[in-house]
């Protein structure tokens, strides 16, 4: 399928709502190049989601887009949302639609690669010397964690007892642990092999466990090298000395935080891609970190290179997974890992050339549109293919 033999893969365009919709066409350019390049076989089709998918059929997620979403081979979304549904029900809301399909996709892992790209070192609020050469994968446990352990809420008590108490609960099962533990792993083996993994294990029982994992994982992974931290150790060397990490593994809500951190070094938010993958076999959901940027929606003035990263991540972890379902016939395939890494250079070569959408210009430096940046970065691959 994905290496032109067999059947296509099937990809889902979510565009959603503001430049969601403006970044999505111009990824999907550039996966039109790289298929045609590299020889892969790409299916579009083309779903609703958030304020676009309300105004269509008064739900922020309508039932046949889930249902085309698992019957994908892997899903890309824009972004959702807007100042025009602000006011509606919480359920109703753009963003309801986003939580709605990352659960029923079942996609327990994110990932937020923060690269940081020689020629925009200046617009990271660190030093260039400091951020210079950071390429760091931080990978999110989703599902489970503090942010939905039972029990949960708000419970009245008498004033003898200090009045009303909230509750949170942290809990992790050895499974939970063991599944986002093990990609952390296989991500750090296809990169330079080296593992954090972040904890607070010197307090919390769910953290204890985690390290416990972490070290029978290990002994299956030998040629990774694994280091722990303590969370509050990893956000001062994140910033400190960001060069240092590789991959960094850690549950919900330290990766929560830790993510939007590492997201700073990079400086931009129209730069960052992210993938959400769940079991091997299931369909991956890749987005943008960015939101749909009603400031500028409608302008050409997006930077669509955050969404063009994330389609080069679709191909990396979602068309190369070797348990990618029986078209891949079980085997690895090269073409989408090949077509990744030359759409990531083509970014690369297009900013080193001096192409910028206007968040990424500083004073006096000219700026070119959302659809010239997409084309500049397929004449960039075109240039290498
Ligand atoms: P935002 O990310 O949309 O925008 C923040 C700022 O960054 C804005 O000034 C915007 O113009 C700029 N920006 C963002 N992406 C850019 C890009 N690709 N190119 C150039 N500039 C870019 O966040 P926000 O303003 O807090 O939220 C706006 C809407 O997006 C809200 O409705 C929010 O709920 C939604 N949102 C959606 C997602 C998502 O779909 N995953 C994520 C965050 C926010």
């Amino acid at each position: 399928m994905n290496t032109g033999t067999g059947k296509p893969a099937r990809i889902l365009l979510l565009p959603g709502d503001g430049i969601g919709v403006e970044v999505i066409r111009e990824a999907r350019k550039v996966l039109e190049a790289a298929a045609r390049l590299f020889g892969l076989s790409l299916e579009f089709h083309e779903g609703l989601i958030g304020g676009a998918a309300y105004e269509a059929t008064g739900k922020p997620l309508p039932d046949e887009t889930l249902e085309e979403a698992l019957a994908s081979d892997a899903v890309l979304m824009g972004a959702v949302g807007g100042p025009k549904w602000d006011g509606l029900p919480p359920a109703l809301r753009p963003e309801a639609g986003l939580l709605a399909i990352r659960k029923g996709m079942g996609v327990f892992a994110n990932l937020r690669p923060v690269k940081v790209f020689p020629a925009l070192v200046h617009a990271s609020s660190l030093r260039p010397e400091v951020v210079a050469g950071v390429d760091v994968l931080i990978l999110r446990e989703l599902t489970g964690g503090l942010y939905f352990g039972e029990p949960k809420g708000r419970f009245p008590a008498g004033a003898a007892a200090g009045g009303e108490r909230a509750v949170d609960t942290l809990a992790y099962t050895r499974r939970e642990i063991e599944r986002i533990v093990r990609l952390g792993f296989e991500l750090a083996r296809s990169r330079r092999r080296q593992l954090a993994s972040v904890d607070k294990a010197n307090i919390l029982a769910t953290s204890q466990l985690w390290r416990e994992v972490v070290n029978e994982v290990a002994r299956e992974f030998p040629d990774v090298e694994v280091r722990h931290f303590y969370v509050d150790n990893a956000a001062m060397q994140l910033i400190r000395n960001p060069r240092q990490f590789d991959v960094i593994v850690t549950e919900n809500m330290f990766g929560d935080i830790l993510s939007d951190e590492a997201a700073e070094l990079s400086g931009s938010l129209g730069m960052l891609p992210s993938a959400s993958l769940g079991e091997p076999g299931r369909p991956g959901l890749y987005e943008p970190v960015h939101g749909s940027a009603p400031d500028i929606a409608g302008q050409g003035k997006a930077n669509p290179l955050a969404a063009i990263l994330t389609a080069a991540l679709l191909l990396r972890y979602s068309l190369n997974r070797p348990d990618h379902g029986a078209a891949t016939g079980g085997e690895a395939v090269s073409g989408p890992a090949t077509a990744a890494a030359a759409v990531e250079r083509a970014v690369e070569r297009v900013l080193a050339e001096g192409a910028r959408t206007a968040d990424l210009a500083r004073a006096g430096e000219p700026v070119i549109s959302t659809a010239e940046m997409g084309d500049r970065v397929v004449a960039a691959l075109e240039a290498e293919g």
